[in-house]
Parts: C-alpha cells; sequence; structure tokens
C-alpha cells in the first residue's frame, strides 16, 4: 500500500512537472553525412547521402518523402507556370524558367536509395521523391537511408543556382535531396514554387570536394580551417589551399534544419569574434559599390546581435556567415545569402530570421507570417536601436512600427488583402503573400504590444523564444504563452486577425454635459472586428488620464504599467455584441479639452479621422455652473 502511495506521489509529481515545464511536442530528428563532388566545369555534382532519420513520432511510417528543389527550374514545373500566371509574377523569376536550355536546367537524378541496406522503391515527382519503405519505421526508432544522386546546378532564377547577377559563381541553397517534415500535423511534402520552407532540425556533416581556386562560406563551423586558414584571423582572405586540383571543405552544423553553402573564387573573407566568442564571417566581393555597406555591417551586426540576444532571445550557436550570394536576401540556419547591393536592413532582417526561422521554425508554408512578419517587428526594433546609437543613419522614433499600420490599412483599402491563415503557395497574388507575411505579421504582434501593455508584451516575446525554440511553434501555442504572460483571453483576437480581413474601426460619437458635475462620452464601434480601447482625457490644466476599455471577451484588462506619469484606470468593459459604449467622466464638461481613441497610434484602426474629439476654440463655455 504505501509503495503504491510513494509510486502514485511520484508519478503526480513527473506529471506536474511535464505540465508546468516546456510544452512536450515531438520532433522527429536527422543526422546527415554529405559527400559532393563538384565538376565546375559542367556546374554538376555526384552526392552521396547518409541520412540517419529518427521516427520520434507515435506513428508508423510506412512512407517518406524528399525534397529535390533543383527540379524546380525546369520548363513546365509548377514554379515555372504558377509563375507564368500569377498576376504579379516575382521579376526574378517571371518566365524565365520557360526559357530555360538544359545545360541551364537544375535537376536532381536519384541513383539509389536504400534502407538499412534495402533498396527503396521511389518515385520523383518533380521536387518532390516519393519513397516506399522496404519496411515500416516504428515510433522511436531510427533507420539509415542510404542515397546516391547527380545533380546540375541551374542558372540562377531564385534564390539558388550558379553565375548570380552580381557574379557569385555558386549560391547552393535548397541544393541537396532533404527529406521532408512530418510533425503532429502529417507530412508536408509541398511541390516547390517559390515561397517557404519547412525541415526538421539535426546535425549535418558536410563535404564539399571542389576546385581548390574556390573560397567557400557556409552553414556551420568549418573543420578543417586551420589547414587553410580559414577562420579566426582577424581580417583578411581566407588562403587557399597549397597543392592539388581539388580541396575539401568538411563542415558540420549542429541542430539546425538546413544547410547552405556558396563559393566564389574572388571572395574577401572578413571575421569578426564577437565578445561572446560567436564568430561573424562575412564573404564578399570587395567592388566599389557595395564596399561601403559590407565594411559598416560588422561593427552593425555586432551592436544588432547584443540587442536582440537581450530583447528576443539568446542565439546559441557559435557561428553566423554573411554571404554575398543568390538574389536579395534569404535565411538559412547560421548563415544569410545576401545580393551584393544589399542594404544593411536587409542584414538585419535575414539575421533576425536565425531566431524566428532558425530556432523557432514554424512551418513557414502554414503561418510564413510567424517567420517574416515577427521578422520584421524586431528588425523596426533593431533598426531603431542602431539610430539611437548612431550606428545607422536618420534619427531614431519613437514607435517605429507606425508605418507598417499605415501600409496595412492602404493594402486592405486596396481590395487585395487575403486572411493570414491561407497557405503560402496558395495566395491568387504575390502582393497579398508578402504583405500579409511580412506587414500583417509585423502588425499583428503591435497589436498585441497595444492590448497588452509594451512592458508584458516584451516579456512574452523572450518567453515564447525560450517556450518554443526548437519546437515548430503554431499561432495557438504563440497566442498560448501571450495570455498565460498577459492573463487575457486572447483567442478572439487570433481567430479575427489571422482567419478572417476584418477590419478595426472605431470612433468617437459623442462628448457632452451629463449634467452639473459629469460629462457623457459615447463611442461607436464602425469596425467588425472588437479591440480594447485606451482613450486618453485631456483636461483643461493640461493634466491626462487614460482610460482603459476591456473587452469582455478578454475576461481581464491590460495592465497600466506602460502609462507611467498619466493615472490610469480601468472602465467596465465592452461587451462585443453591443455596437456602442458610454461612460461618465468624473468632470464638468467645461474642464475636458480633448478625447482621444488610442493616442498611441497603435490601434490598426482604418480611419482614424473620427477617434479624436477636442473642443472648438470658439465653442462657448457653458458659465452657469
Ligand atoms: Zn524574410
Amino acid at each position: 500500500m504505501q509503495h503504491k502511495a510513494i509510486l502514485f506521489l511520484f508519478l503526480f509529481f513527473a506529471f506536474k512537472t511535464t505540465l508546468t515545464a516546456q510544452p512536450d511536442r515531438w520532433q522527429q530528428r536527422v543526422e546527415y553525412r554529405m559527400d559532393i563532388d563538384m565538376d565546375v566545369s559542367k556546374h554538376q555534382f555526384k552526392g552521396k547521402q547518409q541520412l540517419k532519420y529518427t521516427n520520434n513520432s507515435p506513428d508508423e511510417l510506412d512512407r517518406v518523402f524528399f525534397h529535390l528543389y533543383f527540379n524546380a527550374f525546369q520548363p513546365g514545373s509548377n514554379m515555372d507556370v504558377r509563375s507564368l500566371n500569377l498576376p504579379d509574377p516575382d521579376p526574378r523569376v517571371k518566365d524565365r524558367i520557360s526559357k530555360l536550355k538544359p545545360d541551364e536546367y537544375g535537376w536532381h537524378k536519384i541513383s539509389s536509395l536504400k534502407m538499412d541496406g534495402k533498396p527503396c522503391k521511389f518515385e520523383v515527382n518533380e521536387t518532390i521523391l516519393e519513397v516506399e519503405l522496404p519496411k515500416g519505421i516504428q515510433p522511436n526508432s531510427s533507420v539509415e537511408f542510404e542515397m546516391e544522386f547527380t545533380s546540375q546546378v541551374p542558372v540562377q532564377i531564385r534564390r539558388s543556382g550558379r553565375n548570380s547577377k552580381d557574379g557569385i559563381d555558386y549560391s547552393m541553397a535548397q541544393w541537396y535531396p532533404k527529406i521532408c517534415e512530418y510533425d503532429y500535423q502529417g507530412w508536408h511534402a509541398n511541390p516547390y514554387v517559390a515561397r517557404e520552407f519547412y525541415g526538421v532540425w539535426g546535425d549535418f556533416d558536410v563535404k564539399i570536394t571542389i576546385d581548390r581556386k574556390y573560397i567557400l562560406g557556409a552553414s556551420g563551423i568549418l573543420q578543417n580551417g586551420g589547414n587553410i586558414g580559414y577562420g579566426y584571423e582577424p581580417e583578411g582572405t581566407a588562403v587557399r589551399p597549397e597543392k592539388g586540383d581539388k580541396f575539401t571543405w568538411h563542415w558540420r552544423a549542429e541542430n539546425v534544419h538546413d544547410f547552405a553553402w556558396t563559393a566564389d573564387p574572388d571572395y574577401k573573407h572578413v571575421v569578426l569574434r564577437r565578445k561572446d566568442g560567436l564568430v561573424f564571417h562575412f564573404l564578399y566581393q570587395d567592388k566599389v559599390e557595395t564596399r561601403k555597406t559590407w565594411e559598416a555591417a560588422p561593427a552593425q551586426m555586432d551592436k544588432a546581435f547584443d540587442f536582440i540576444n537581450k530583447n528576443f532571445g539568446q542565439y546559441p550557436y557559435k557561428s553566423y556567415a554573411f554571404l554575398e550570394g543568390g538574389d536579395g536576401g534569404m535565411e538559412y540556419p547560421m548563415a544569410t545569402l545576401l545580393a551584393g547591393k544589399a542594404g544593411i536592413g536587409t542584414f538585419i532582417h535575414e539575421a533576425i530570421h536565425a531566431w524566428y526561422y532558425g530556432l523557432l521554425g514554424s512551418n513557414e508554408s502554414l503561418y510564413g507570417w510567424m517567420d517574416e512578419g515577427f521578422t520584421e517587428y524586431a528588425t523596426a526594433e533593431v533598426e531603431n536601436y542602431l539610430k539611437k546609437e548612431r550606428l545607422l543613419g536618420g534619427e531614431p522614433e519613437s514607435n517605429s512600427h507606425l508605418e507598417a499600420n499605415e501600409t496595412m490599412i492602404r493594402f486592405n483599402k486596396s481590395g487585395r488583402e487575403e486572411a493570414l491563415s491561407i497557405h503560402a503557395d496558395h495566395f491568387t497574388n504575390n502582393s497579398a503573400y508578402s504583405v500579409g507575411a511580412y506587414v500583417k505579421g509585423h502588425v499583428l504582434l503591435h497589436q498585441l504590444q497595444y492590448i497588452m501593455g509594451k512592458p508584458v508584451f516584451d516579456k512574452a516575446m523572450l518567453t515564447y523564444f525560450d517556450t518554443w525554440k526548437f519546437k515548430h511553434p503554431n499561432p495557438n501555442d504563440f497566442i498560448r504563452v501571450m495570455e498565460k504572460e498577459s492573463g487575457l483571453e486572447l483567442d478572439w483576437f487570433k481567430e479575427y486577425f489571422v482567419y478572417t480581413t476584418r477590419t478595426i474601426d472605431y470612433g468617437i460619437k459623442t462628448v457632452e454635459k451629463a449634467n452639473r458635475k459629469e460629462t457623457r462620452v459615447v463611442l461607436e464601434r464602425k469596425g467588425l472586428m472588437p479591440m480594447p480601447l485606451d482613450i486618453t482625457v485631456t483636461y483643461k490644466d493640461g493634466k491626462k488620464q487614460v482610460f482603459n476599455l476591456p473587452l469582455d471577451i478578454m475576461r481581464g484588462a491590460k495592465k497600466g504599467t506602460e502609462f507611467t506619469g498619466d493615472k490610469y484606470t480601468v472602465l467596465p468593459d465592452w461587451r462585443w455584441t453591443h455596437p456602442t459604449y458610454e461612460f461618465t467622466l468624473d468632470e464638468k464638461y467645461r474642464n475636458i479639452s480633448r478625447v482621444e481613441i488610442d493616442a498611441s497610434q497603435r490601434l490598426l484602426d482604418t480611419d482614424r479621422a473620427n477617434n479624436a474629439w477636442g473642443k472648438k476654440l470658439d465653442e462657448k463655455e457653458d458659465e452657469e455652473d
């Protein structure tokens, strides 16, 4: 009996611990070992991939899928046809794939694939390799895949490819057969149409053999840097190997969900070792037009990382590489590919992806806004901080997120907005996807900052990172952190903001004398989306008072911690069903000079013209009382 009681207590505490500690969401696990032999004369390479795959799901898997991204760069591919049919195609893609010649195509040819030594049946379905397994992979067990393949690097159309506009020889992103993610929502074997990514966390051990004239940059840490002078010298061009036609670069990246690399014979390599031991690598072609940005970047990024570590979570890896390559700015774990002419804003944006794309790793196809939008929010904060530190031109702003609000309101009025919940590949036009993911995702955080109050929100963003890093959070996981940190119910906010395009518009209907001592304020909700309001009342003597008007469905109110200096009062709830709300100010009408909804201008209110009431100068003062 006693024994059982102890066991029960033990189980109880074990259970309780899992409830209060980190959320338990199983993750698949990968360990890649790849040997790549480049033939730069043909832009082709031979690859051997050994992949240890651990199935931590509760399901037996009888099939697996791999991405074969390079196959998108052939006429008639999903990416090609999609681009030809979009009303506003990306100019980098447009009809360029349809015009490729066979020696400019990208392709992967799989010559063999085995699981635990037994051959697998497989079928290449353009950018997805469908694999039937000789035997199911049991829950909580690992198997070893062995694949041999040959690939051709396409002429650069989008992100990866050879001979970028800037003259970078190889931008090697989405370049190897990569197993698709299987999670609690099943397989995510999306054909590649130039949009978003999602991957399994694990370790990459990659050996790239290439003509010795090339200098490489990559995700991960170079294992044989000592041989070739790559690494920790304060500054300078990496020393190329002395002998042989080819050299093998050996990289390792641990606990990442992708691996990218670039190669060019003319890279300049600048190294910055930060105080905390993190090493930055900058690899770029030293050109007059772009030199200024690349030379200023190390000091700026050093400060930026300090700020991001403190405000958005700690970067855990020992290396980060800024690699000239690609066609704009594109994030990869421990590295980014940047066009030579990329501005510092792009450097910052791509670096912050290390947090939202790299470490939180939400399924970007389903929730692109949780990556791009959150990254944009943090970028605005970092840029403002660098302005304050005089490391970036321009005056710092009191709120660097207001422009995002304006863009969003304008775009909504254009009639092209689509709900954030649409799969990234399936928006009907490029602008609906990009404004949604980048701008509305940004504004979503800005709205939460307004609802929760900045001090509470700031802390919640750190908690979100610490709770969900390496776990692929979804919108609900995010909102739950916001709820727990603020003590407010926020499901309604997620429902309206993510699943609909409904808009917010509140107005002041009337401000009038209620009686000899009091003033009556009537507000109206004109938009379909409900929101809590901050109402700032300015009195004749110049004093201000902030009234917070919570929604009944929040089951609580914002703490007044962000309103230092002004008196803060919480009014009774506004029931969301009610189009108007009335409250009484304990002050004579003659002493009220201004009433304003959201003086901070954070609320995404589509019509601000009706947000403020002020006494007209010629308004006759009521002298009776
Ligand atoms: Zn981005």
